[in-house]
């Protein structure tokens, strides 16, 4: 199983939009994939059409080890489960202060269902709190998703910082694969020069030792399209909302590029139709 962190503690960059559309993508080209919410705000649950008021399970639970992962999860669509979250999650940083191992819980949790999907793909909330780091202690790479908009780049410099201690004290694997350049305008200039910022800042890490030195700004941008805003708000990925928009077509080619382009450059198996059986069975027995 690839798994993918969306992160960025700025708000509102497109971190939920890129992980329901990329997900759906996913799993639409016949890959089994686990979405998971990590943000007690609960958007991504709301984007495929869940009620965080009426739900029970979640990563709530799993973060407070009162259940496995793969009874948390919800069957939202073929090849795609959700692990969604509520309001609870507020609670959990304070609650598990006195946890010892405390960053790496969810890591843990992961090991159970490691074969049965080919992706997680994770949405954090706008925060570098402990939620964060269980996400950056589990994955293995990080997916930024930026506004270049004038401060884009601001708390920056925090995010890749925090990324490097976890990666020297919690997880030598993680990396940063890229950043995705979200709501863009290509006929403004001011995205233009933060995009070359951005370009320059990459650069000149490479051949280094930091989690980002091999990172790049991801070929496809996201463009500025409506469809992506209105979808959530019917419950709706963008490819059941408006499936030849814009929207759709940039996250289809995002995860077009996740799939060609991984860093242990493997191929992920396209599942059996058995596979698939078997595992809708087993999580509609639960949901
Ligand atoms: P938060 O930090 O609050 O979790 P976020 O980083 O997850 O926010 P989103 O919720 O994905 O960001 O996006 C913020 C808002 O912008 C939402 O209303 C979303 O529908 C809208 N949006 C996201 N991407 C696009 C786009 N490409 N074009 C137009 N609107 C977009
Ligand atoms: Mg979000």
């Amino acid at each position: 199983m690839k798994k993918i962190a969306v992160l960025n503690q700025k708000g509102g960059v497109g971190k939920t939009t890129t992980v329901a559309n990329t997900a759906a993508a996913l799993a639409q080209a016949g890959l089994r994939v686990m979405a998971i919410d990590l943000d007690p705000q609960s958007h991504l649950t709301i984007s495929f059409g869940l009620n965080p008021e009426t739900i029970e399970a979640g990563s709530y639970r799993v973060l407070c080890q009162d259940s496995d992962i793969e009874s948390q999860l919800a069957r939202v669509r073929e090849n795609l489960w959700l692990m969604p979250a509520n309001i609870n999650l507020v609670g959990a940083e304070s609650e598990l202060v006195s946890v010892v191992g405390r960053e790496t819980i969810l890591r843990d949790g992961l090991a159970s269902v490691e074969d049965k999907f080919d992706y997680l793909i994770l949405d954090c909330a706008p925060s570098l709190g402990l939620l964060t780091l269980n996400a950056l202690a589990a994955v293995d790479e990080i997916l930024i998703p930026l506004q270049p908009h004038f401060l884009a780049l601001q708390g920056f410099g925090k995010l890749l910082q925090t990324v490097q201690l976890v990666n020297q004290r919690i997880n030598p694997k993680l990396r940063v694969r890229g950043v995705l350049l979200c709501m863009f305008d290509s006929r403004a200039s001011l995205p233009n020069e933060v995009k070359a910022d951005i370009e320059q800042f990459l650069q000149s890490a490479r051949g280094t030792k930091q989690a980002w030195s091999q990172a790049e700004i991801i070929p496809v941008h996201i463009r500025r399209n409506i469809k992506l805003a209105e979808a959530p708000s019917y419950g709706k990925t963008i490819f059941e909302y408006e499936p030849n928009c814009h929207g759709a077509e940039d996250y289809r080619a995002v995860a077009e590029y996740i799939r060609g382009k991984s860093f242990n450059d493997e191929t992920p198996p396209e599942p059996t139709q058995a596979e698939n059986n078997h595992s809708e069975a087993q999580h509609n027995q639960k949901w």
